[in-house]
């Protein structure tokens, strides 16, 4: 039948588009619907276009610094906001139409539209509300539109949407959220940001490095609450450094608004209230998954706290009825919604020896001014747990590649449970981590220990020495310090 599919995936993100194309791969025929923009949050609005922002605030600070590498520029180095922008939204695009690519080359149908699960095994596509962001070049030939679809297997991939604190709801026009941060028409004087976990403090870093007067206000006490306490830390020096206003332990509880200013009332741990007033405001308060109208409710789908409940392979507790990625919880991350994906796919084909997603093990990248990454436990959590560990720590400062880059400020920091040797965290702050820490990730993921690192042989001169040298350093024996 012509609307029958062994597996429909609703939504295009990370998530879907992955599971899509491994279903396909599998032999299964699969159709994904979107609603908006194939690609998802990560490519169009996330993931990419705010490392597309990044790199360009990156080359101005290297610019900038041109004098302490020899060079000298001449005239005014000036940011072209219009340029950075275009730059951005272009890279957008792109990866928009390499998911079309992808979906043509492997079979999928493309259902445009919104989709509404009507039974366990059907969906309904109506009319989408949003605007359609077409993919670049010629539509593919794949594509269907409004309708009743019937699947076997139907994987729920709506990804999430910013959260909005009441009282303090973004307006779009001086409070933005992450969609007009991402392309700003004037570079504001002055701008406030709510909340320091990736999105926010990404943001708060990119505006400071284009000249900006950033104060970030963060309800918990460190920045990026997530992170290992020691390398948030060693961040937010830096991050003061630059001339960022950090202000911990407070929240912001109310916002006047003028013609072309915002003032918030900031409450801080004491009860003293400091009233800030900026040209524009971000709110990065977090995401929350898109639940609604999908008709969970009337087929019994569990949810908790805005997101589907799922099991280790993305079942729902309606047999037929899957999730992944943002939707189905946290960490709300694009490698998590991929991995999902896969397992959810095979699992679903009866693969055999399909591995559960092991949460522990998914590493988390943070791509501000010095980057920060990380997988496991942290210190606090570890010893919480009641485990007994060592701790090995590696500056930047000793390290050759890092001092001959420009880039010495950084720390490796490993986590070992002292019986057994096991890895069980890794915590990175400074240049490159975000591509470093795969090395701990792989590491982890074979249940390395410290003898098998000790044992690796890592190039020279290279950033990553740093790993070893951190894992030397957790048993007494680092090397270069
Ligand atoms: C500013 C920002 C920066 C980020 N940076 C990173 C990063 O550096 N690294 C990282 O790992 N993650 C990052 N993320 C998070 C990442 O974007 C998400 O984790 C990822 O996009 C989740 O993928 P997903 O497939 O679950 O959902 P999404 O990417 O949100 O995709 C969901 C899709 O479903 C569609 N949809 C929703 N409802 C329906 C419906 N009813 N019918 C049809 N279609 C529907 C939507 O239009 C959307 O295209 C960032 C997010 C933001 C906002």
């Amino acid at each position: 039948m012509a609307n029958s599919y062994d597996v429909i995936v609703i939504g295009s993100g990370p998530g879907g588009y992955i599971a899509a194309i491994r279903a396909a791969q599998l032999g299964l025929k699969v159709a994904v619907v979107e609603r908006e923009h194939l690609a998802g949050i990560c490519s169009n609005w996330g993931c990419i276009p705010t490392k597309a922002l990044l790199r360009s605030a990156e080359v101005l600070h290297l610019a900038e610094h041109a004098k302490n590498y020899g060079l000298m520029l001449e005239g005014k180095i000036s940011p072209d906001l219009a340029a950075i922008v275009k730059r951005s939204r272009g890279i957008a695009e792109r990866m928009n139409g390499g998911v079309a690519f992808l979906m043509k080359k492997n079979k999928v149908d493309i259902i445009w539209g919104e989709a509404k699960l009507t039974k366990p095994n059907e969906i309904v596509v109506a009319k989408t509300t949003k605007a359609i962001v077409q993919p670049q070049g010629p539509i593919p030939k794949n594509t269907l539109g409004e309708g009743t679809y019937t699947a076997k297997h139907i994987i729920v991939a709506t990804g999430a949407r910013p959260r909005a604190l009441p009282g303090i709801e973004p307006d779009g026009k001086l409070i933005w959220t992450y969609f007009e941060a991402m392309k700003p028409e004037e570079m504001p004087k002055s701008l406030l940001v709510m909340g320091s976990g990736a999105i926010g403090i990404e943001f708060a870093s990119f505006y400071r490095t284009m000249g900006v007067d950033v104060t970030v206000v963060e309800l918990m006490s460190q920045v990026m609450p997530v992170e290992d306490a020691e390398i948030s830390a060693f961040a937010k020096k830096q991050f003061d450094k630059q001339g960022m206003k950090i202000i911990l332990d407070a929240k912001v509880t109310k916002v006047e608004k003028a013609a072309n200013s915002v003032t918030a009332h900031v409450e801080k741990k004491d009860g003293s209230v400091e009233k800030i007033t900026a040209d524009r405001m971000i709110s990065a308060v977090g995401v929350q998954g898109n639940i609604e109208n999908l008709g969970l409710e009337a087929l019994g789908v569990k949810t908790d706290r805005g997101c589907i409940v799922i099991d280790g392979y993305g079942k729902t507790n309606v047999p037929g009825v899957y999730a992944i990625g943002d939707v189905a919880g946290p960490p709300m991350l694009a490698h998590k919604a991929e991995h999902e994906a896969v397992i959810c796919v095979e699992k679903i084909a009866g693969l055999p020896n399909v591995h559960p997603m092991d949460k522990l093990k998914i590493p988390g990248c943070t791509y501000c001014n010095p980057q920060v990454a990380s997988v496991g436990l942290t210190e606090a959590r570890a010893k919480a747990e009641g485990r007994d560990i060592r701790v090995g720590r590696f500056p930047f400062v000793a390290n050759g590649k890092a001092i001959a880059l420009g880039e010495d400020q950084g720390l490796v920091k490993t986590i070992f449970d002292k019986k057994t040797g096991e890895l069980l965290g890794a915590h990175l702050v400074g240049a490159e981590v975000t591509e470093l820490i795969q090395g701990f990730v792989v590491a982890m993921n074979l249940e390395t220990t410290e003898e098998d690192l000790m044992h690796t042989i890592f190039p020279h001169p290279t950033i990553s020495e740093t790993l070893k040298e951190s894992v030397l350093d957790a048993y007494g024996r680092a090397l270069n310090a």
